[in-house]
């Protein structure tokens, strides 16, 4: 019976050693899986040490499982802030979750403090209203914000009742689209006008017995039509070709003064003599660049002095270069322009008055063409003018643009290089 007591008493002592064991592993374990950061595992006895090293193991893993997806969140979002189209996701509900940078500009949106508002509330344009009623996303819809901002927005669902919203910016495409629109419809009407008088006139006469003499009257009054026809499509033909030719090469020389001279000629012959013409140069440089773009542009301002200047008036054609850069200015004592039709004279077919321009056998392309040309020659076109007293066109160029004038092959000294002495 005592010994049977020890044994028991043993055991128990045994027993509640290996509790007391068991228990403190158990509490090193919670103490250790409780620390907020990964740390080492404490020392196991026994199997608990390989318990340890087996947790120990799978929370690494684990965290840096979270990590890679906490970096991929990261460099998903950064992708999407960098994207040109807004995105903003939105979850059951049509609500917002997130949206980058862009989407919070083109729809007026603030991440933080509007995350969880519906998309509805915040793009109220009946055209959008109607998009989601309708259900129907495969396309965009277009939406004009303001008074001057037009965005396609599009919905692409996602996941379950998640959806993208996309967003762009389409003011430009639209502008453009609109100007297209506007100069298809111009040129038709440029066309049709001369067109309409020239066919009247052959219908005349194909169906009526007409003399000879009466024939050349008519045919004289047709010419001046298909002329406009001509200039117009010339005019055409180099708008187009200023805008798909590649740049102007820096390197090639126009030299200034004989074009200058011919600019002037080309005044003379005209005006015909009812205008007084002067020039003057100043400075000692050439030109970089297309000759046959920059006399385009300077005889267009030219034509224009003479052509809205009344007989007796006065074009003055003026050159300036310095380090600064150089000027090509032509003055006139013409009808002038009110300050309201300024900043449009360089937008195509535009014209203070048509009649006046076509009379004088203006296509509304000329100014059009000189802003043109000057940009591509990184020039600036400059308008001064008062109405009934004159006008000033200032064709602006950066010195970048200038080149030294060289010695003219001509002149003594250089008559001596050219004879190899
Ligand atoms: P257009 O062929 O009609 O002359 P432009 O593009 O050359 O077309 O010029 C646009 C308009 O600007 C003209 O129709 C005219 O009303 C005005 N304009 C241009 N140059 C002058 C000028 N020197 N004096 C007065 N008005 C001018």
């Amino acid at each position: 019976m005592g010994l049977l007591a020890l044994v028991l008493g043993v055991v128990a002592a045994l027993l509640a050693v290996a509790l007391w064991r068991e228990r403190r592993e158990l509490g090193r374990l919670r103490d250790w899986a409780a620390q907020p950061r990964l740390s080492d595992p404490p020392e196991g006895e026994g199997v608990w040490g390989e318990v340890f090293d087996h947790l120990h193991r799978h929370r690494r893993a684990n965290l840096r499982r979270r990590r890679r997806l906490a970096e991929l969140i990261v460099r998903q979002r950064r992708a999407a802030q960098a994207l040109p189209y807004g995105v903003a996701m939105l979850e059951a509900g049509l609500r917002l979750d997130w949206c980058n940078r862009a989407a919070a500009d083109h729809l007026g949106l603030d991440p933080e403090r509007d995350r969880g508002q519906p998309i509805a509330n915040f793009v109220r344009e009946p055209a959008f209203v109607k998009y989601l009623d309708a259900g129907d996303f495969s396309q965009p819809v277009r939406i004009v914000r303001g008074s001057e901002r037009t965005l396609a927005l599009q919905l692409v669902p996602f996941g379950q009742d998640e959806h993208l919203l996309l967003s762009q910016d389409v003011t430009g495409a639209e502008r453009l689209e609109a100007m297209r629109r506007d100069f298809v419809a111009n040129v038709s009407h440029e066309l049709r006008t001369p067109l309409t008088v020239l066919s009247g006139f052959l219908e005349t006469i194909r169906d009526l017995k007409l003399d000879a003499d009466r024939v050349r009257d008519y045919v004289a009054l047709m010419a001046p039509q298909a002329e406009r026809m001509k200039r117009l499509i010339e005019d055409l033909l180099t708008l187009s070709a200023l805008e798909h030719s590649p740049p102007p090469p820096a390197e090639e020389r126009i030299v200034v003064r004989p074009l200058l001279e011919r600019m002037r000629a080309e005044a003379e012959a005209l005006s015909g003599g009812r205008h007084r013409i002067t020039l003057s140069v100043e400075g000692a440089h050439d030109l970089a660049g297309a000759e046959s773009e920059i006399a385009s542009a300077f005889l267009n301002l030219v034509s224009n002095a003479v052509r809205y200047t009344p007989e007796g008036g006065e074009v003055r054609l003026v050159w300036r270069s310095g380090e600064e850069g150089a000027e090509f200015t032509v003055e006139d004592t013409g009808i002038g322009i009110a300050p309201e039709h300024i900043p449009r004279l360089t937008e195509r077919f535009y014209r203070v008055d048509r009649g006046r321009s076509r009379e004088t056998g203006g296509t509304g392309l000329g100014l059009a063409i000189v802003k043109h040309a000057l940009a591509r020659h990184d020039a600036t076109l400059a308008i001064e003018s008062t109405p009934g007293k004159g006008s000033r066109f200032s064709a602006r160029f950066p010195a970048a643009r200038l080149l030294p004038v060289e010695p003219d092959p001509v002149a003594p000294e250089g008559r001596a290089r050219a004879a190899g002495r």
